[in-house]
């Protein structure tokens, strides 16, 4: 919380994560689910600008796809209640049909709520599609599982390629919908989309990556948002970093330190 505030006085909005996935008893899906309420609460109490990011393994999606729209249920409910918006983490390839159709179903009751998508899952094209033909709003990034070459693109230049495509689909039929990503050449290229199209959308990125270049495009005027994981399960998260840059070992560290 204390960061998003860091963030907030920089202009940069938070996105609120608590650390979490696979969880395989129903109880400590629901205290997810407890905790994501007090969360929000706390930042309407402080005024924070932050909305939160759920992964739905953590709220039971591995256990019970209805004990999973239960939780989501209530914290969208309760972020409804309080003008607060929740995004949709995606996870690994065998959650992402379930979530994709949660996310159908409960969008049409629910305009506060956002999800996640993959550049590198082959299928995307087809899942932007059905997202933009509902309105629902879109974080678009490269994906972080490690996932087989039947279904993702593996290649840094195809995962680019796909990037590119969608994103260009987004800013065509798309609005609220955020660009999720430190690639240089990828915000340029959103940066020169968003001249032809429109500037209803946002950058996203996370915590503690490319701090300089967050400052940057709040100056030039864009809207961005900072990722904050946070909690005691980091392990999971923390793998995923490294694989992308053995120089995010540092940055771990350093969190975990001044936790
Ligand atoms: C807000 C947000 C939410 C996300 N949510 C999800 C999700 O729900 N599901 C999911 O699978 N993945 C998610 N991700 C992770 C994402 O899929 C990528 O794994 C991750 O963002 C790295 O991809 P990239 O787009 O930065 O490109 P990369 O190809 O990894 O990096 C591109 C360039 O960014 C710069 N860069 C990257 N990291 C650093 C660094 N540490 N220091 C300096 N420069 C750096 C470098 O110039 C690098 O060449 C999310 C990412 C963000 C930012």
């Amino acid at each position: 919380m204390l960061r998003a505030q860091q963030s907030n006085a920089r202009n940069v909005r938070g996105i609120i994560n608590l650390l979490g996935e696979e969880i395989t008893a129903r109880e400590e899906a629901t205290a997810a689910a407890e905790e994501y309420a007090e969360i929000l609460k706390i930042l309407d109490a402080r005024h924070i600008q932050s909305c939160i990011s759920v992964k739905p393994t953590q709220l039971g999606l591995a256990i019970d796809e209805s004990l999973f729209k239960d939780d989501l249920l209530r914290i969208l409910e309760f972020a409804k209640s309080l003008g607060n918006f929740v995004w949709m983490d995606m996870e690994g390839s065998p959650f992402t049909t379930q979530t994709i159709d949660s996310f159908l179903e409960l969008r049409k009751k629910f305009d506060n709520l956002g999800i996640a998508i993959q550049a590198y899952l082959k299928r995307s094209h087809e899942d932007v599609d059905r997202i933009l033909d509902s309105g629902g709003a879109i974080r678009l990034c490269k994906g972080a599982y490690n996932e087989s070459p039947k279904i993702v693109y593996k290649r840094k230049n195809q995962i680019n390629e796909n990037y590119s495509k969608l994103m260009r689909m987004m800013f065509e039929r798309g609005k609220g919908f955020a660009i999720a990503t430190h690639d240089e050449k990828l915000i340029e290229e959103a940066i020169s989309l968003s001249n032809v199209h429109h500037a209803n959308f946002e950058f996203e990125m996370l915590m503690g990556i490319r701090d300089r270049k967050k400052l940057e495009l709040v100056e030039r005027g864009y809207r961005v948002s900072e990722y904050i994981p946070f909690g005691k399960s980091w392990w999971a998260y923390s793998v995923r970093r490294i694989r992308e840059h053995k120089s995010n070992i540092f940055l771990l560290a350093r969190s975990l330190v001044s936790r």
